[in-house]
Order: structure tokens, then C-alpha cells, then sequence
């Protein structure tokens, strides 16, 4: 199929900012801010269905229409802050196809009546930053960015915000932290940042992959990208995978593909000899999806999208499918996860802090061989002690892997503690 994110895999050069032009590019923040108001664009994006890719999948459109019109300035920011462990879709788009990203950046920005515009990428994308700016400065040259665009009254600038390498900034409330110059610890909710946002003003927060998606969007309009992907789960996605499949990588399929397709065609199967056993939808911070020969064809029938996962108990998240062969056991797998939680956990909150704490001590302990019944019961009570009583949803997702694990893999535990 051509792809409409991943468009340097049709165009490798488009990362040129004439080439982009040559194909159209600019043309949908002409036509928005000539031509239509702000409502319409708000409209359009609702009746598209186009959902938040970060993970949560809220719809952007209404997320849009939450910011109040009678405080001002209001303010977009970008979320580039890709660092879900198993998700490296955001960084291809960023490196290969920037100007379709900042001309959606643009495209909310008009839309929500915002004249500056942030994207904030994680401590590690420094050289990608280097070349955002690059791309934002032939953008002013060009006449996409700065004052009076297209000969009209609206003016806008894009800047570029680098993090210090923390998984929490990803979270909205904990990156307007870190651009205000503080520490990069989530807020307390209410107020949300679409009434009390970056520098206190009314804020939209979308990730990178759903602002991409705006100028196919206005350039062909809803009802085009409607009737890709499901009903309720309307466009595109690029799936991020990863793990025992033969062939990894990012796949821009319409939401409701099949496992089956992802894994067996697009990734190319597992190794010879190996056999699945189970599936992580949503990176680490998934509830982990057993497959065995009872379900084998029930979950790879699964369409992925943001409803269908959850009948086989996880969600799809930023969709970074990681695939687990029959060479690991579960106790393994979360001493990776709790490991990586117990790092990045911002420490604001008792539960979080403390509850990852002693889950790594027992996680440790049970998978060197030295934990008992005991320790898997009081793992599970940790665990169900953090979910649900977190300041940011961190803390659940730092339970999932482990609670699911323990559910739905009781023999990968039992043969390794004692009595
Ligand atoms: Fe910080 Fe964890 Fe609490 Fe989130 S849940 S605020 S990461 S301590």
C-alpha cells in the first residue's frame, strides 16, 4: 500500500524540503489558513476519528475543542518524547519525512489558535533535534513559519525542546514541567492542561504519529480517512516490532490488521523451530497476551485496534508489538520490565517509589532461584497495591507485565521457587 506516514519508503528523498513541495507538501496549511476557520479544521479531525497514537487513543479532535476560548495564548506542544521500551515509530518519522510532522504541528496550531508551537524530544534524539531545527529554520526561509503566512494575519513559530532522558517526561503533565525549566515530575489532575497547560495557559498535547497523520487528513479529507481502519478505530498505524520475529521493524497497516498479518507476514514469522508464546501489544508497559495451542488462532484472528485487544485482557497502546518465543520464561521477561519501571518511577508518589522497589527485590529473588511460594503471593499483592492508586499512570503500567505474568504463566513460576 502507499504509505501516508511512512512516506519516505515511497519518496526516500522527501526529507528535502523541495521534494517535499514537489509532492504536495505545504499545500494542507495553505489551504487551512487561507481558507478555512479553526472550527472547520476542529470539525474535520472529529469527523475523521483520528485518535491520539501516544497511547491513550482519545480522539484529537475533542481533545482540541476542550480549550477554552477566553484565556489566551493557548499553546501546542508536540510529544516527541518516544521512549516506551519496543516503540521506534516516532524517531522514523522524525529522521525521514519532518516536514509532513511540523506541517501538522502547524495545522493544529492554526487550528486551536496557537502562535508558538513546541516539540519536545527525549534527551537521547539530540541529533534528530539538531535536524528538526534545520528543518524549521527552511521552513521560515520558505514562508511556511513566521510572520503573516500565506499573506494572512496569522503568524506562527515552531521551537524545539530538548529532555535530560527520562521516561516520565513522556508523561503530558511531567514534559510541560520539564519545558518550564522544572523537574520533570507529573502534575496533579484536575486542572488539565487543556485549561491550565504550558505556562499555565490552555495546552493540546499530541504525540508525534498523530500530528503526522493532519495534512493527508486535510487534503483529502475525513470521510478518506474514514473508511480506512475500523469503525471506531478509523486511519492508519505504524506498528512497532520487535522481539523473536524474524524480521523487526516499523509497518504502517490500517488499525484492525490481524496479529497473524504482523507477525507471520509482515515480520516474517519466528525462528525455525521456535513456537509463540506470547505477545507484549504495548511495549513494557503491556498486560502480557498468552498464546498457546488452546488460543493460537483466536489471537492471531485479533484485529489490533483500540478495542478488539482487550478481549484478550491487554490493550494496544502506542502499538509496539513485541513477540516472546518459547526460549523465555515470564520470570524473566519481568525482571526486564520491573528492572526498567523501578529506574524510570519519578518518585513523587509512595506507591510507585515504594511498591517498584520491593517488586524488583522479589522479582530478583524469584528469578536467581531463591524465592519461595511466599514471595510470588507478596509480588502479587505489591503489585495490586500500586494499580489504580498512582499520581500518573506509570504506576499501573508498571504493574501489568508482572500481574499478568503471574496470572497467566503460573508453571514458569512454580518450577523456580521453593516451597
Ligand atoms: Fe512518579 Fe510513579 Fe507517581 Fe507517576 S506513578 S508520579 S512516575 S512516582
Amino acid at each position: 500500500m502507499t504509505h501516508i506516514l511512512l512516506r519516505h519508503r515511497d519518496i526516500p528523498t522527501i526529507k528535502n524540503i523541495e521534494v517535499y513541495k514537489q509532492n504536495g507538501g505545504f499545500e494542507s496549511l495553505k489551504k487551512v489558513v487561507t481558507s478555512l476557520q479553526p472550527q472547520q479544521i476542529i470539525d474535520e479531525v472529529k469527523a475523521s476519528g483520528l485518535r491520539g497514537r501516544g497511547g491513550a487513543g482519545f480522539p484529537t479532535g475533542v481533545k482540541w475543542s476542550f480549550l477554552p476560548t477566553n484565556i489566551w495564548p493557548h499553546y501546542v506542544v508536540c510529544n516527541a518524547d518516544e521512549s516506551e521500551p519496543g516503540t521506534f515509530k516516532d524517531r522514523e518519522i522524525m529522521e525521514n519525512n519532518p516536514f509532513q510532522l511540523l506541517e501538522g504541528v502547524a495545522i493544529s496550531c492554526y487550528a486551536v489558535g496557537a502562535a508558538e508551537g513546541y516539540i519536545y524530544l527525549r534527551g537521547e534524539f539530540q541529533p534528530i533535534r539538531d535536524f528538526l531545527d534545520e528543518c524549521i529554520l527552511q521552513m521560515e526561509k520558505a514562508g511556511f513559519l513566521g510572520d503573516n503566512l500565506f499573506g494572512t494575519g496569522y503568524s506562527l513559530r515552531l521551537k524545539t525542546h530538548l529532555g535530560a532522558g527520562a521516561y516520565i517526561c513522556g508523561e503530558e503533565t511531567a514534559l510541560l514541567e520539564s519545558i518550564e525549566g522544572k523537574r520533570g515530575q507529573p502534575r496533579v489532575r484536575p486542572p488539565f492542561p487543556a485549561v491550565v497547560g504550558l505556562f499555565d495557559k490552555p495546552t493540546v498535547i499530541n504525540n508525534v504519529e498523530t500530528l503526522t497523520n493532519l495534512p493527508a487528513i486535510i487534503e483529502k479529507g475525513a470521510a478518506w480517512y474514514k473508511s480506512l481502519g475500523t469503525e471506531k478505530s478509523p486511519g492508519v498505524k505504524i506498528f512497532s516490532l520487535s522481539g523473536n520475529v524474524n524480521r523487526p521493524g516499523n509497518y504502517e497497516l490500517p488499525l484492525g490488521t490481524t496479529f497473524r498479518e504482523l507477525i507471520y507476514t509482515c515480520g516474517a514469522g519466528l525462528s525455525e523451530g521456535r513456537e509463540l508464546k506470547a505477545i507484549m501489544p504495548a511495549g513494557a508497559s503491556s498486560s502480557i497476551i498468552r498464546v498457546d495451542e488452546t488460543n493460537f488462532d483466536k489471537v492471531m484472528d485479533i484485529a489490533m485496534d483500540y478495542e478488539n485487544v482487550q478481549s484478550v485482557g491487554s490493550l494496544l497502546g502506542s502499538a509496539s508489538v513485541i513477540v516472546i518465543d518459547d526460549s523465555h520464561d515470564m520470570d524473566w521477561v519481568i525482571n526486564k520490565t520491573v528492572h526498567f519501571f523501578k529506574h524510570e518511577s519519578c518518585g513523587k508518589c509512595t506507591p510507585c517509589r515504594d511498591g517498584n522497589y520491593w517488586m524488583l527485590h522479589l522479582v530478583e529473588r524469584i528469578h536467581h532461584g531463591e524465592g519461595t511460594k511466599a514471595d510470588l503471593e507478596l509480588l502479587h499483592s505489591v503489585a495490586a497495591q500500586v494499580n489504580g492508586k498512582c499520581l500518573c499512570a506509570l504506576g499501573d503500567f508498571s504493574t501489568m507485565a508482572v500481574t499478568s505474568a503471574l496470572e497467566r504463566f503460573p508453571e514458569d513460576f512454580a518450577t523456580k521457587v521453593k516451597a
